[in-house]
């Protein structure tokens, strides 16, 4: 294994991203070598995970001022982040443009596909159908949401893709990190009346 690849702290360091992609800053993108000891996508301490889920939200806050639904998602192998992205249906004239498809797609675009299977999506909303689609088709192991979605919420609150053992593919499914600042930033955008 290339450490220097995973636990880089370069901030110029390459990374895929597609034309659709949000327009990020170089911040964020890595974090530091002192977590580089997880190794597992199974053995995220709840610290981490509460990590990646605030640069997830400041997705959501870029969605926000974008005047779309105010939903981010970020992709984790190891320590790096390799996809991140807000919801943009409007921005791009697109309904499929959801953060978690924008952000997996990044993803599979930056990792070979058996890295896909140690990889990490988090979004700040519980995802739709669409969207736990992808992450199992991706082969993403494990999905951290924020907030419930109780509309269109496909991992328990509506449906249960997850959670269907007919399925030939499994998704481990975390819930609730951070799910006051996931909620409130929703709220935001329905006071303004942008959803
Ligand atoms: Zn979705």
């Amino acid at each position: 294994m290339d450490d220097q690849r995973y636990f880089s702290t370069r901030k110029d360091a390459p990374i895929a991203q597609l034309d659709r992609a949000s327009a990020c800053g170089a911040e964020g993108w890595w974090f530091e070598p002192t977590w580089a000891h997880v190794f597992s996508p199974h053995a995220m301490s709840a610290k981490l995970d509460e990590q990646y889920m605030r640069e997830a939200l400041k997705e959501a806050e870029r969605a926000l001022a974008a005047r779309e639904k105010p939903v981010g998602a970020v992709v984790i192998h190891k320590t790096q982040v390799v996809g991140r992205a807000h919801h943009q249906t409007r921005t791009l004239k697109d309904p499929t443009a959801h953060a978690a498809i924008i952000a997996i797609t990044q993803a599979a675009t930056a990792l070979q596909p058996d890295q896909l299977a140690t990889a990490s999506l988090y979004v700040t909303q519980e995802p739709c159908c669409m969207c736990v689609g992808a992450a199992l088709l991706a082969g993403v192991s494990r999905l951290v949401l924020g907030v419930d979605d109780a509309k269109q919420g496909a991992c328990g609150s509506v449906i249960d893709i997850p959670g269907n053992e007919r399925l030939n593919r499994r998704l481990l499914v975390m819930r609730g990190v951070l799910a006051p600042e996931c909620l409130a930033i929703l709220r935001k955008a329905t006071i303004g009346a942008r959803l």
